[in-house]
């Protein structure tokens, strides 16, 4: 009997989604609650790292990781494998299209928020998905993949799943006293539990490619705000002796389509003119993906035996670079929430445990949130505080908390 098929038909955690979001809480859990038994069901195969490339989370996109969540990798022991993968960003250049100034910002203004002297890096999620992966095949965290989970029951004693394998024959039960539902935007098990999400759709799209340039990136990522919206540059580590840069293009959605449809070297010449040359000369473009942009909220987020994690709790506008980094602190004081859960006496989804979590996230929740919402339809304005935030780049209030506190005081009115 291999790990994936392994009777696991009860246990104290069962994770639902093995994205990002899921696969990280994963590995917190088995890092700071040892004591807890911990299940994670994902519906997409498993049979080695590598499969996860199939998953949603770790597609062809680059996640720019703040300093705090590079930190969070390190205490769980995974940053000798992602070093490796990832492109340090030590500056960011600001810059805004139809005026000549632009402004830098550097790791070394930001020493106390950096990490290894770096303000963030960027990884490719297609390098992420095999890191985390890999480093849960060493844990004692019951893999089931494929393993689609149909419904969930809640009880007074937690969660009933059931689920299907692969060949969708089978049903199965699992028993967890505490549910962690991580299956991403739109969850139908969110639905299924009566969990109604409060939704902005902002008639916009990413458009996310690699692209190849002439000259090394020199670990500077760049913003630019234009017209239709703001644009970055992420470094990328060399391939094959290629530099390389992610490049994540907000639009209006019909200027997105125009986009897509352009052959590669007619798109490159549109992508140059709107960007500039501070970068050098963009020699390739991958293939485009393009992703719809709006804010999904869900109502509630934890209830007795039953949490939500990841983009089925939060789904961000992405140009700030911020989904991923709040979930991950909120995966991280989920699990601290849980070190006080005495498997004697309690159950790791015992209500006062959840709400303490809840209480926790509050603040950092409301202001992440607000920001990925407000801010970005500044840019396209005028006016001062949109002037005053093209300054500082949304990429800079992201990976440098320290500029971004100051920031909020200023727009605020407190002066910190
Ligand atoms: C264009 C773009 C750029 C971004 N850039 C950044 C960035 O630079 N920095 C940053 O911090 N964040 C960024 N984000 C946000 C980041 O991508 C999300 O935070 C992340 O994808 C969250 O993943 P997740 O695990 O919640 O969801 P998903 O990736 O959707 O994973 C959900 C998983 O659940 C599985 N699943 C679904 N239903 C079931 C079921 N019934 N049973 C079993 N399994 C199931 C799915 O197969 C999937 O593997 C970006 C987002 C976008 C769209």
């Amino acid at each position: 009997m291999t790990r994936e098929q392994q009777d696991t038909s009860q246990v104290d955690v069962a994770i639902v989604g093995g994205g990002m979001a899921g696969a990280s809480l994963a590995l917190m859990l088995t890092r700071y609650c040892p004591q807890l038994s911990v299940a994670l069901l994902e519906q997409q195969p498993l049979p080695d790292p590598r499969a996860s490339l199939q998953l949603p989370s770790f597609d062809t996109r680059a996640t720019a990781v703040s300093a705090g969540s590079l930190q969070i990798f390190a205490e769980l022991g995974l940053w000798p494998a992602l070093r490796e993968h990832c492109a340090p960003i030590e500056h960011i250049g600001v810059s805004d299209r139809g005026r000549a100034l632009g402004v830098s910002l550097q790791a070394r203004q930001q020493a106390p928020a950096s990490f290894e002297g770096m303000l963030g890096a960027v990884i490719e999620n297609a390098a992420l998905g095999p890191v985390l992966h890999r480093a849960l095949a060493q844990t004692p965290v019951g893999l089931l993949a494929p393993a689609r989970v149909d419904s969930v029951q809640m009880g007074t004693d937690g969660a009933l799943l059931r689920w299907r394998d692969g060949n969708g024959d089978s049903e199965r039960q699992l028993q967890a006293r505490l549910l962690v539902v991580a299956d991403g935007v739109d969850s139908p098990l969110c639905r299924q539990l009566g969990i109604d999400t409060e939704r902005v759709e902002y008639r916009q799209r990413a458009l996310v490619t690699t692209v190849g340039l002439q000259r090394a990136h020199g670990n500077r990522a760049y913003e630019r705000f234009t017209d239709s919206g703001p644009m970055a540059l992420l470094p990328l580590p060399q391939r094959d002796g290629h530099h390389r840069m992610a490049l994540v293009w907000t639009c209006e959605e019909d200027a997105a389509e125009a986009l897509m449809q352009l052959p590669e070297e007619a798109f490159i010449a549109r992508l140059q003119r709107t960007f500039g040359w501070r970068a050098g000369r963009i020699v390739r473009a991958g293939s485009l993906q393009s992703y719809p942009l709006s804010l999904s909220l869900a109502r509630e987020q934890w209830r007795r035996g039953l949490v939500l994690v990841g983009n089925c709790a939060h789904f961000l506008h992405p140009v700030a670079g911020q989904g991923f980094n709040l979930t991950l602190r909120d995966c991280y004081w989920l699990a601290q929430s849980l070190v006080q859960a005495d498997l004697a006496r309690n159950s790791p989804g015992q209500l006062d445990l959840l709400q303490e979590y809840g209480r926790q996230r509050q603040l950092d929740q409301q202001l992440t949130i607000g920001f990925s919402d407000r801010v970005p339809p500044l840019f396209a304005s005028a006016n001062l505080m949109a002037r005053g935030l093209r300054q500082a780049g949304l990429l800079g209030l992201t990976l440098a908390p320290p500029l971004r506190a100051s920031f909020v005081g200023q727009a605020a009115g407190f002066g910190l």
